[in-house]
């Protein structure tokens, strides 16, 4: 039982490292695998079983090693800094969560080129685009936040071949399936079967199952 049963590449092995987790939880030992195999996923998992790690270490290390993002760059230079292209997006339900996401991505993503951003409501907009302006390679995003920055022409789905859901049964009860059905359903996010997508929630009825019809494809079901 060691994080080094999978190869995430000497950085993000380096930075776990740093964190002192030594033995991976059941949730990442058992979710890290699924990932790296490219399959989308569906895991039941609690808060505090290590779920951030389970998603965060796989998906960082999948594109620090699909190279920097050419196309993505490319654009991000073409419309001179203003919008940026993220690799990849985390959706949380609220600013608490994805700060804690954001404060986890940025140890794994140490001394990588990879640049984790964090944008969530309630908060001054321009400070969150002027963070975003400096690049953005995995953004953390709360949903309403997210379609402002869209609206606005900041951010484009374009090159996101990786989704991940955190607590998307909150998501739902706090009311924010249209924000998240508008951002994975509109036409320039990579559809699913293309993008991986993993979702991850503490329960599992009917409306989440619905969305996992919706943006999974051929998924695997993990239950810690
Ligand atoms: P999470 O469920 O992702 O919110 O993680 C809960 C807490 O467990 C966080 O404070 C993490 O820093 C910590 N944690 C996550 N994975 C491990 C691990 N493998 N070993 C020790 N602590 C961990």
């Amino acid at each position: 039982d060691s994080f080094h049963d999978v190869d995430m590449g000497e950085i993000i092995m380096g930075n776990i490292n740093l964190t002192r987790y030594t033995c991976p939880t059941p949730v990442q030992k058992h979710a890290i695998p699924i990932i790296k195999s490219k399959r989308d996923l569906m895991a039941c998992a609690q808060t505090g079983s290590g779920k951030t790690a389970a998603f965060l270490l796989p998906v960082l290390s999948q594109i620090y090693s699909d190279g920097p993002g050419e196309a993505a760059q490319a654009d991000s230079g073409r419309y001179g800094r203003r919008k940026q292209y993220p690799l990849s997006l985390v959706l949380a339900p609220t600013r608490e969560l994805a700060l804690q996401i954001y404060d986890e991505a940025r140890k794994f993503a140490y001394r990588s080129r990879l640049r984790p951003c964090v944008v969530y409501g309630g908060a001054d907009i321009g400070q969150q685009i002027r963070e975003l302006e400096r690049g953005c390679h995995l953004l953390v995003a709360t949903p309403g936040r997210l379609v402002d920055m869209m609206e606005r022409g900041k951010i484009g789905l374009d090159y996101c071949n990786y989704l991940i859901l955190d607590e998307a049964d909150r998501m739902l009860d706090m009311g924010f399936e249209p924000q998240i059905r508008r951002i994975v359903e509109q036409d320039t996010m990579p559809p699913k079967g293309v993008r991986q997508t993993m979702m991850f929630s503490a329960t599992f009825p009917k409306e989440i199952q619905i969305l996992a019809r919706d943006f999974l494809e051929d998924y695997i079901f993990l239950a810690v």
